[in-house]
């Protein structure tokens, strides 16, 4: 009998080049479509992440003194690759990830938005300036990067999040070191490529892959200036603390549960529309992803209704057929997870309106496959609200007013994202003022900002000061420099005084 083919072993990529890395620890990547290993990961140790951050420590000063037009072309470059690959980058993200080519796409277009508005970089690092503060005396601010940086990445968005950190650093000056998700890292090292083809030189952009041995080793990194993270909840407060007591800039995005709140008077259809693309696209798997929607009066009954008729037409299957509207969860774990969650909504007494465990997709039977399902009837206490579900699940909770729904917001420890469906004005000014999250959406299920604003939740959702991309990633990315200079023939004389403008 022959063996089997080995597996490849996906490597890190530093100073431009593949590093091979089968000696240490590795991960299993699966196709999650077929439930089956498809690639082992390599697992940085300390040595290997060194590498890394002595590569991007020895680009910094060219990098860094580079005329930003020459940074803002190889920027845009490299974007016109990502986007002449996308259809490449998108086969790569269904196949590790999971998700439908379509819904990929869209990840790499959202990508493509940030790297647009890094282009900008020649407008967004210019400073100020202020003519005769005092007499011959000028006063100018820069803004400089910090050195090296690195960015930790969660799984479900293999592109667009670590471009939301990449494309601004690097145009401003910075070098980077990314750990992507040790579940897909393959799109990272092919984005690496792109960036070389773009002409970015050595070392600006490195990868390493590997799992808390290496995140740990980049937060203890005495050359590593800066750490941005996005992920769950409990890492994203770990890596805060961590990288702060290394004296280290930090900003950690966190997990969520958004609501989306229905009023009596919405256009129930529409409502129902955006609530089930909003919680069942990617599996559920977004950190946008609509995971609560709170009736408000009678609105449940028929919302619900429209619900449930949508939520039983979508079509599961594997992420490479574009017929498909739902591919799998990512990994076995996340599967058993989502189920177990599942069973717990049943247990707690929670109404189960559709059912999507007993699925079954054709020739693959093994994948990692849950149908959408959705619960009515929901009480904050059940685990089902209280958790972070991150699969197709839609959970339902009732209220008697908008105040009602403002607190049942308020109390949940996230605050990522929020929308509400009305035809009333007065009611969505009242929520957008009161609401205590930190993007919201008005008649809009999924409110990811724009390139050219930033992204970023409150209380749990985020820890750190800035918001990720737009002005704050530039920022975060920079610091400021004030200078006051004195161009001037004469002798001020001498004066022991405390300087003013007189
Ligand atoms: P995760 O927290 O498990 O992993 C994120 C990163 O942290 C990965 O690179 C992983 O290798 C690393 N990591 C995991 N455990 C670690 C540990 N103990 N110590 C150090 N590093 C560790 O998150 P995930 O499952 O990959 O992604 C899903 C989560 O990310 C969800 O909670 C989702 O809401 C959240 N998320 C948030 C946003 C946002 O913008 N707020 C965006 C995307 C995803």
């Amino acid at each position: 009998m022959q063996a089997p083919p080995a597996l490849r072993t996906i490597g890190h990529h530093i100073s431009g080049k593949a590093v091979a890395d089968a000696r240490g620890r590795l991960g299993d990547v699966f196709d999650p479509a077929r439930g089956q290993v498809q690639a082992h990961v390599a697992f940085a140790d300390e040595e290997m992440v060194d590498r890394a951050v002595q590569a991007a420590k020895t680009a910094f000063p060219a990098w860094s003194r580079t005329p930003l037009g020459k940074r803002a072309e190889i920027l845009f470059a490299f974007r016109h690759l990502v986007r002449d690959h996308t259809p490449e980058l998108a086969s790569i993200l269904a196949s590790e990830h999971g998700k439908i080519v379509s819904d990929a796409e869209g990840e790499i277009a959202r990508a493509l938005e940030v790297i647009d508005f890094a282009c900008s970089l020649p407008q967004a690092l210019k400073g100020q300036f202020s003519e005769n503060v005092s007499r011959s005396i000028d006063t100018y601010s820069i803004r400089q990067p910090l050195g090296v940086c690195a960015g930790i990445t969660p799984f479900n968005f293999p592109i667009m999040v670590p471009a939301w950190m990449f494309a601004l650093a690097i145009a401003a000056g910075n070098t980077f070191v990314l750990k992507p998700s040790e579940r897909d890292p393959s799109a990272a090292v092919r984005v690496a490529e792109l960036f070389a083809d773009a002409g970015l030189p050595d070392g600006v952009f490195n990868v390493v892959h590997g799992d808390k041995v290496a995140v740990d080793a980049l937060m203890h990194h005495p050359d590593v200036a800066a750490i941005s993270f996005v992920g769950s909840t409990p890492i994203a407060r770990y890596i805060y603390e961590t990288a702060a007591t290394q004296g280290k800039r930090v900003q950690a995005l966190g997990g969520a549960k958004n609501h989306m709140v229905v009023m009596p008077d919405a256009d129930m259809e529409a409502a129902a529309d955006a609530a089930v693309s909003a919680a069942f696209g990617s599996a559920g798997q977004r950190c946008m992803a609509i995971s609560a929607t709170i009736t408000v009066g009678d609105a449940a009954e028929k919302f619900i209704a429209e619900v449930r008729k949508r939520a039983e037409s979508i079509k599961v299957g594997p992420g490479h057929d574009r017929k498909n509207d739902m591919g799998p969860l990512v990994t076995p774990q996340a599967r058993d997870r989502v189920l177990r969650l599942i069973a717990e909504g049943e247990r707690d007494g929670a109404l189960l309106s559709v059912d999507g465990r007993p699925l079954k997709v054709a020739d693959h039977e093994q994948g990692f496959f849950i149908g959408p399902t959705l619960f009515d009837k929901v009480k904050p206490q059940m685990s089902i609200y209280s958790e972070e579900i991150f699969g197709p699940v839609l959970i339902n909770v009732r209220a008697s007013t908008l105040e009602d729904a403002l607190q049942l917001i308020a109390h949940n420890p996230y605050g990522n994202g929020t929308s509400i469906f009305t035809r009333d004005g007065a009611a969505a000014r009242k929520f957008q003022s009161e609401v205590e999250v930190g993007m919201v959406g008005i008649n809009v299920p999924i409110p990811v900002p724009v390139g050219y604003y930033s992204f970023g939740g409150w209380k749990h959702s985020l820890f750190g000061d800035l918001h990720i991309y737009g002005e704050d990633g530039f920022r975060f990315y920079t610091r400021g420099k004030v200078v006051t200079s004195r161009w001037d023939e004469s002798n001020a004389g001498m004066n022991l005084g405390f300087p003013t403008h007189k």
